[in-house]
Protein backbone atom coordinates (compact mmCIF):
# COMPACT_ATOMS: atom_id res chain seq x y z
CA UNK A 1 0.00 0.00 0.00
CA UNK A 2 2.91 1.98 0.87
CA UNK A 3 4.27 1.58 -2.33
CA UNK A 4 1.18 2.36 -4.20
CA UNK A 5 1.25 5.40 -2.71
CA UNK A 6 4.77 6.56 -2.98
CA UNK A 7 4.18 5.56 -7.33
CA UNK A 8 1.27 7.69 -7.15
CA UNK A 9 3.29 10.68 -5.61
CA UNK A 10 6.02 10.16 -7.72
CA UNK A 11 3.32 10.28 -11.00
CA UNK A 12 1.47 13.44 -9.77
CA UNK A 13 -0.96 14.76 -11.61
CA UNK A 14 -1.29 13.86 -15.39
CA UNK A 15 -3.68 15.06 -17.39
CA UNK A 16 -3.43 18.22 -18.84
CA UNK A 17 -4.61 20.33 -16.02
CA UNK A 18 -6.37 23.07 -17.85
CA UNK A 19 -7.95 22.07 -20.87
CA UNK A 20 -9.43 25.06 -22.09
CA UNK A 21 -5.99 26.99 -22.71
CA UNK A 22 -3.85 24.52 -23.13
CA UNK A 23 -1.31 25.68 -25.74
CA UNK A 24 -0.21 23.37 -29.07
CA UNK A 25 3.47 23.47 -29.99
CA UNK A 26 4.67 25.76 -32.21
CA UNK A 27 5.31 23.19 -34.77
CA UNK A 28 1.41 21.31 -34.67
CA UNK A 29 -0.16 22.32 -37.88
CA UNK A 30 -3.26 23.68 -36.38
CA UNK A 31 -5.82 26.36 -38.42
CA UNK A 32 -3.74 27.81 -41.82
CA UNK A 33 -3.90 31.57 -42.44
CA UNK A 34 -4.25 32.05 -46.15
CA UNK A 35 -2.51 35.61 -47.61
CA UNK A 36 -3.33 37.36 -50.90
CA UNK A 37 -1.11 35.93 -53.75
CA UNK A 38 -1.42 35.97 -57.64
CA UNK A 39 -3.33 33.37 -59.96
CA UNK A 40 -0.70 31.96 -61.08
CA UNK A 41 0.63 31.12 -57.31
CA UNK A 42 -2.87 29.98 -56.73
CA UNK A 43 -3.20 27.14 -59.80
CA UNK A 44 0.47 25.58 -58.71
CA UNK A 45 -1.06 25.50 -54.98
CA UNK A 46 -3.98 23.82 -56.27
CA UNK A 47 -1.94 21.23 -58.75
CA UNK A 48 0.43 20.27 -56.08
CA UNK A 49 -2.47 19.86 -53.30
CA UNK A 50 -2.72 16.02 -53.28
CA UNK A 51 -6.67 16.20 -52.13
CA UNK A 52 -7.72 18.94 -54.20
CA UNK A 53 -8.28 20.69 -50.90
CA UNK A 54 -7.20 24.02 -52.38
CA UNK A 55 -9.84 25.53 -54.89
CA UNK A 56 -10.62 28.86 -55.94
CA UNK A 57 -8.19 30.58 -53.67
CA UNK A 58 -10.16 28.72 -51.04
CA UNK A 59 -8.73 25.61 -48.72
CA UNK A 60 -11.06 23.05 -47.35
CA UNK A 61 -10.09 22.26 -44.10
CA UNK A 62 -12.34 19.87 -44.02
CA UNK A 63 -11.27 17.85 -46.87
CA UNK A 64 -7.24 18.60 -45.97
CA UNK A 65 -4.66 15.82 -45.29
CA UNK A 66 -2.45 18.13 -43.26
CA UNK A 67 0.61 17.08 -45.64
CA UNK A 68 2.04 20.18 -45.19
CA UNK A 69 3.15 20.59 -49.02
CA UNK A 70 1.36 23.87 -49.63
CA UNK A 71 3.27 25.20 -46.67
CA UNK A 72 6.61 24.16 -47.72
CA UNK A 73 6.09 25.36 -51.01
CA UNK A 74 4.47 28.68 -50.94
CA UNK A 75 4.85 29.49 -47.12
CA UNK A 76 3.67 33.08 -47.19
CA UNK A 77 0.75 32.06 -49.08
CA UNK A 78 -0.09 29.23 -47.20
CA UNK A 79 0.98 29.16 -43.30
CA UNK A 80 -0.57 26.63 -40.67
CA UNK A 81 -1.33 28.20 -36.91
CA UNK A 82 -0.33 25.96 -34.00
CA UNK A 83 -4.21 27.22 -33.32
CA UNK A 84 -6.06 23.58 -32.51
CA UNK A 85 -9.92 24.53 -32.04
CA UNK A 86 -10.98 24.31 -35.40
CA UNK A 87 -13.91 22.39 -34.47
CA UNK A 88 -17.22 24.05 -36.62
CA UNK A 89 -20.91 23.31 -36.52
CA UNK A 90 -20.91 24.49 -40.11
CA UNK A 91 -19.79 22.49 -42.96
CA UNK A 92 -19.15 25.99 -44.91
CA UNK A 93 -16.88 27.19 -42.40
CA UNK A 94 -14.34 24.95 -43.00
CA UNK A 95 -13.86 26.34 -46.33
CA UNK A 96 -11.19 29.14 -45.59
CA UNK A 97 -10.65 32.13 -47.78
CA UNK A 98 -7.85 34.96 -48.18
CA UNK A 99 -7.64 37.38 -45.29
CA UNK A 100 -8.97 34.80 -42.67
CA UNK A 101 -7.76 35.05 -38.82
CA UNK A 102 -7.85 32.52 -35.69
CA UNK A 103 -9.92 34.86 -33.68
CA UNK A 104 -12.88 35.27 -36.84
CA UNK A 105 -13.03 31.88 -37.30
CA UNK A 106 -13.09 30.91 -33.45
CA UNK A 107 -15.76 33.66 -32.65
CA UNK A 108 -18.53 31.95 -35.39
CA UNK A 109 -17.56 28.36 -35.88
CA UNK A 110 -19.48 26.58 -33.03
CA UNK A 111 -22.92 27.44 -32.34
CA UNK A 112 -23.94 26.24 -28.79
CA UNK A 113 -26.80 23.82 -29.48
CA UNK A 114 -29.22 24.89 -26.54
CA UNK A 115 -31.42 22.10 -27.05
CA UNK A 116 -28.74 19.65 -26.48
CA UNK A 117 -27.06 21.50 -23.87
CA UNK A 118 -30.31 21.82 -21.73
CA UNK A 119 -31.47 18.03 -22.07
CA UNK A 120 -28.06 16.20 -21.64
CA UNK A 121 -27.13 18.88 -19.05
CA UNK A 122 -23.43 17.57 -17.92
CA UNK A 123 -23.26 14.20 -19.02
CA UNK A 124 -23.00 13.48 -22.91
CA UNK A 125 -22.34 9.69 -24.39
CA UNK A 126 -20.86 9.16 -27.67
CA UNK A 127 -21.00 5.94 -29.69
CA UNK A 128 -17.71 5.77 -31.96
CA UNK A 129 -18.00 4.27 -35.64
CA UNK A 130 -15.18 3.68 -37.47
CA UNK A 131 -16.48 3.96 -40.80
CA UNK A 132 -13.79 2.27 -42.79
CA UNK A 133 -11.00 4.77 -41.23
CA UNK A 134 -7.21 3.74 -41.09
CA UNK A 135 -7.06 3.88 -37.35
CA UNK A 136 -5.65 7.08 -36.77
CA UNK A 137 -8.80 9.03 -36.13
CA UNK A 138 -9.65 6.27 -33.67
CA UNK A 139 -6.28 5.91 -31.88
CA UNK A 140 -6.82 9.83 -31.53
CA UNK A 141 -10.70 9.09 -29.97
CA UNK A 142 -8.88 7.02 -27.84
CA UNK A 143 -6.47 8.52 -26.41
CA UNK A 144 -9.41 11.53 -25.54
CA UNK A 145 -10.03 9.04 -22.57
CA UNK A 146 -7.00 8.37 -21.59
CA UNK A 147 -5.23 9.75 -18.34
CA UNK A 148 -3.52 12.65 -20.16
CA UNK A 149 -6.77 14.42 -21.50
CA UNK A 150 -8.89 12.67 -19.40
CA UNK A 151 -12.53 13.56 -21.17
CA UNK A 152 -14.42 11.53 -18.60
CA UNK A 153 -13.68 14.49 -16.64
CA UNK A 154 -16.21 16.40 -18.09
CA UNK A 155 -18.95 14.41 -18.43
CA UNK A 156 -17.92 12.72 -21.77
CA UNK A 157 -17.60 9.01 -22.19
CA UNK A 158 -17.74 6.60 -24.81
CA UNK A 159 -20.31 3.60 -24.24
CA UNK A 160 -20.56 0.11 -26.29
CA UNK A 161 -24.32 0.34 -26.93
CA UNK A 162 -26.01 2.60 -29.35
CA UNK A 163 -29.29 2.84 -26.73
CA UNK A 164 -26.79 4.19 -24.30
CA UNK A 165 -25.94 7.35 -26.10
CA UNK A 166 -26.12 10.91 -27.30
CA UNK A 167 -24.34 10.97 -30.31
CA UNK A 168 -22.70 9.20 -32.47
CA UNK A 169 -19.24 10.06 -33.95
CA UNK A 170 -18.00 9.09 -37.17
CA UNK A 171 -14.46 8.13 -38.22
CA UNK A 172 -13.52 7.12 -42.01
CA UNK A 173 -14.54 7.82 -45.23
CA UNK A 174 -17.65 5.48 -45.36
CA UNK A 175 -17.02 2.22 -47.01
CA UNK A 176 -20.08 0.41 -48.54
CA UNK A 177 -19.30 -2.45 -46.56
CA UNK A 178 -19.91 0.25 -43.45
CA UNK A 179 -22.84 2.36 -44.54
CA UNK A 180 -25.59 0.24 -43.36
CA UNK A 181 -24.06 -0.40 -40.01
CA UNK A 182 -23.98 3.08 -39.70
CA UNK A 183 -27.01 3.68 -40.58
CA UNK A 184 -28.30 1.12 -38.24
CA UNK A 185 -26.36 2.38 -35.30
CA UNK A 186 -27.66 5.79 -35.93
CA UNK A 187 -31.45 4.51 -35.77
CA UNK A 188 -30.76 2.46 -32.46
CA UNK A 189 -29.86 6.33 -30.53
CA UNK A 190 -32.63 7.71 -29.13
CA UNK A 191 -34.01 11.30 -29.54
CA UNK A 192 -32.35 13.85 -29.16
CA UNK A 193 -29.28 12.91 -30.89
CA UNK A 194 -26.55 14.64 -32.34
CA UNK A 195 -24.37 13.50 -35.08
CA UNK A 196 -20.44 14.33 -35.34
CA UNK A 197 -18.30 13.69 -37.81
CA UNK A 198 -14.40 13.47 -36.93
CA UNK A 199 -11.45 13.95 -39.60
CA UNK A 200 -11.02 14.77 -43.10
CA UNK A 201 -12.22 11.11 -44.40
CA UNK A 202 -15.70 11.21 -41.94
CA UNK A 203 -15.96 15.05 -43.28
CA UNK A 204 -15.51 15.11 -46.76
CA UNK A 205 -13.75 11.54 -47.65
CA UNK A 206 -10.66 12.99 -47.23
CA UNK A 207 -7.75 10.90 -49.29
CA UNK A 208 -10.36 8.67 -50.50
CA UNK A 209 -12.80 11.14 -51.81
CA UNK A 210 -13.09 9.95 -55.14
CA UNK A 211 -12.26 6.04 -54.07
CA UNK A 212 -15.37 3.50 -55.63
CA UNK A 213 -15.54 1.49 -52.46
CA UNK A 214 -17.61 4.39 -50.74
CA UNK A 215 -20.72 5.13 -50.33
CA UNK A 216 -21.51 8.09 -48.40
CA UNK A 217 -25.28 8.37 -49.54
CA UNK A 218 -26.58 7.97 -46.01
CA UNK A 219 -24.48 11.47 -44.89
CA UNK A 220 -27.05 13.15 -47.43
CA UNK A 221 -30.14 12.42 -45.46
CA UNK A 222 -28.71 13.42 -41.59
CA UNK A 223 -27.60 16.85 -40.29
CA UNK A 224 -23.99 16.88 -38.30
CA UNK A 225 -24.25 18.54 -35.13
CA UNK A 226 -20.58 19.02 -35.46
CA UNK A 227 -17.16 18.81 -37.42
CA UNK A 228 -13.61 18.01 -36.20
CA UNK A 229 -11.62 18.49 -38.68
CA UNK A 230 -7.87 16.82 -38.67
CA UNK A 231 -5.91 14.40 -40.10
CA UNK A 232 -5.79 12.84 -37.82
CA UNK A 233 -7.89 14.41 -35.55
CA UNK A 234 -6.60 15.69 -32.16
CA UNK A 235 -8.09 14.82 -29.08
CA UNK A 236 -8.20 18.59 -27.69
CA UNK A 237 -9.95 19.44 -30.88
CA UNK A 238 -12.28 16.76 -29.62
CA UNK A 239 -12.74 17.95 -25.86
CA UNK A 240 -13.07 21.31 -26.93
CA UNK A 241 -15.08 21.47 -29.84
CA UNK A 242 -17.80 19.26 -27.73
CA UNK A 243 -17.40 21.17 -24.95
CA UNK A 244 -18.33 24.44 -27.00
CA UNK A 245 -20.90 22.73 -28.82
CA UNK A 246 -22.21 21.85 -25.45
CA UNK A 247 -21.90 25.92 -23.61
CA UNK A 248 -19.59 24.53 -21.73
CA UNK A 249 -16.39 26.18 -23.16
S1 LIG B 1 -1.58 20.66 -46.22
FE1 LIG B 1 -3.71 20.30 -46.90
S2 LIG B 1 -4.15 21.95 -48.33
FE2 LIG B 1 -1.92 21.85 -48.10
S3 LIG B 1 -1.23 20.53 -49.77
FE3 LIG B 1 -1.51 19.22 -47.97
S4 LIG B 1 -3.59 18.46 -48.16
FE4 LIG B 1 -3.44 20.19 -49.55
Amino acid sequence: MLDLIKARIKHGYQAVPNIRKAVMPENFPGFPLLSEAPDKVWSELEALCPVKAIKEQTLDLGRCSFCGECQRVFPEVIAFSNFHKTSTTEREQLVLKVGNSVEKYYQEAIMEDKTISKVLGRSFRLRSVSAGGCAACEMELNASNNVNFDMGRFGLEMVASPRHADGLIVTGPVSANMAFALKKTWEAIPEPKILILAGSCAISGGIFAEAPGLDRSWLADVNAALYIPGCPIHPLTIINGILKLLGRE
